[in-house]
């Protein structure tokens, strides 16, 4: 049931369109500063600062805190092993009216390192081409957040007080399989009836995505002695690709999961993947040397229904029941190194829930069709929806290179999601 009068959307509507050039500059200001994060610190202030001053200019107030205490706290999700200091969320809540549903709209200001050599130009000087603006954290997702800012300013200066409340926020800590921004939020109480989280989609609406569990498989053997001498060289260079076989047989195993619901679909449904092999270095700087320490970075994602835990505690015995029949490793044992404290869940919403039935007509609304699928990739949605039970989906707007150099975002579709959005917060919190 639509309790939004036609005038008052298209009102709404004629707003955002007035919007677009201080939106575009919003996000120019936004690539410029460097707010990437490398564990265990991060730089996300400065970012959070810019979206300061563009709700002051808009008449809209906004919070900024800290985000130390979850650290702190007991909560099993919480990154200890990080720097918090210094490293601030942004909130804004418009307060409704009454008698509405709340909508959280939410997103992560941290940006990946980057591989300068990569890109045509500095990654973070804002460049528009062909209605592809570049840079830094476009995609991946200033982009996004910029496209839901939109939606609180229109409403703002149409005049239109939503009955629920609409809140934004910005957080600290999302890559790198973070999330403390997001549980800090959570913890803090700017919880929801529902909530969007505006990564990357290509205009498709997420309505589930997949946990990850990373682990580093390193391996020391021999000594710095044997090099040049007439005894045996140790080295873990060729056992690796025994255990590389040992990753393959996962990835076959993985193949045959029986995914179901929203990823019911997918090719591959619960990939795993080798993301570095390391051993020595083919560089000049090294002498000719045999590697005496060697590793494997694997990453194994993992669907909503699964029991996490238990799969990470099988794929360890598989790997001990593959060590004892190796004669180099029942001598020099893998070691097993999680590369985060807890892994990522997945999560997902029923296609019927009002939420997501709600986001799917408003995208019907600007685009002429929605698409309703999952998520290729982990994200702090878990959090919300498992953590502090928020409905919640993942919709955002056209790009691509994410986590690669020359990132962009389209900047039509950046416009339509915030159409789509604010289509969905009046239709959700009404007015
Ligand atoms: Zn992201």
């Amino acid at each position: 049931m639509r309790q939004i009068s036609a005038d008052a959307e298209a009102a709404a509507v004629r707003a955002l369109k007035d919007l677009k050039p201080e939106l575009t500059e919003l996000l120019k200001d936004l690539i410029r500063v460097n707010t990437v994060s490398i564990p265990p610190d991060g730089n996300e202030t400065p970012g959070q600062l810019v979206f300061q001053k563009f709700f002051r200019q808009h008449g809209l107030r906004s919070e900024l805190y800290d985000t130390e205490f979850v650290a702190k706290s007991k909560n099993p999700w919480s990154r200890r092993q990080r720097n918090y200091k210094g490293r601030k969320n942004l909130v804004v809540r418009v307060a409704g009216s009454g008698g509405g549903h709340s909508l959280l709209l939410s997103g992560h200001m941290d940006t990946v390192p980057t591989d300068l050599a990569g890109w045509k130009h500095s990654p973070w000087e804002p460049s528009l081409s062909r209605g592809r603006m570049s840079g830094l954290g476009t995609f991946d997702m200033k982009g996004g957040m910029v496209a839901q800012v939109a939606v609180l300013v229109a409403l703002k200066r149409a005049g239109i007080r939503l009955k629920g409340d609409l809140l934004f926020e910005s957080v600290v800590d999302e890559e790198w399989g973070g999330g403390n921004g997001t549980l800090a939020g959570r913890m803090r109480g700017d919880n929801a009836d529902a909530c969007v989280i505006a990564e990357g989609t290509q205009m498709e609406i997420y309505r589930a995505t997949r946990g990850s569990f990373v682990v580093d498989l390193l391996v020391q053997a021999g000594s710095e002695k044997d090099y040049f001498s007439s005894g045996e060289v140790v080295s873990p260079a060729i056992p690796l690709g025994r255990l590389l076989g040992w990753v393959d047989s996962w990835v076959q195993r993985r193949k045959t999961v029986k995914a179901r619901g929203a990823y019911k679909d997918f090719a591959d449904a619960a990939p795993v993947q080798v993301l570095a092999v390391e051993a020595n270095r083919m560089e000049n700087l090294l002498p000719l040397s045999v590697p005496l320490r060697a590793g494997i970075r694997v990453y194994f994602q993992t669907l909503p229904h699964e029991d996490v835990d238990a799969l990470i505690s099988q794929i360890e015995a598989s790997l001990r029941r593959f060590e004892r029949q190796d004669s180099f490793f029942r001598k020099y044992p893998v070691k097993w190194s999680p590369l985060l404290e807890s892994p990522l869940l997945g999560h997902e919403l029923s296609a019927s829930h009002a939420w997501t039935r709600c986001m799917v007509k408003s995208v019907e609304t600007v685009m002429g069709s929605a698409t309703l699928t999952a998520a290729p990739y982990p994200c702090d949605a878990f959090l919300m929806q498992r953590g502090y039970n928020i409905p919640t989906l993942v919709f955002g707007p056209c790009g691509g290179g994410a986590h690669n150099p020359n990132e962009y975002v389209e900047m039509k579709s950046l416009f339509q999601s915030a159409e789509a959005m604010l289509a969905a917060a009046l239709d959700w919190c009404g007015a």
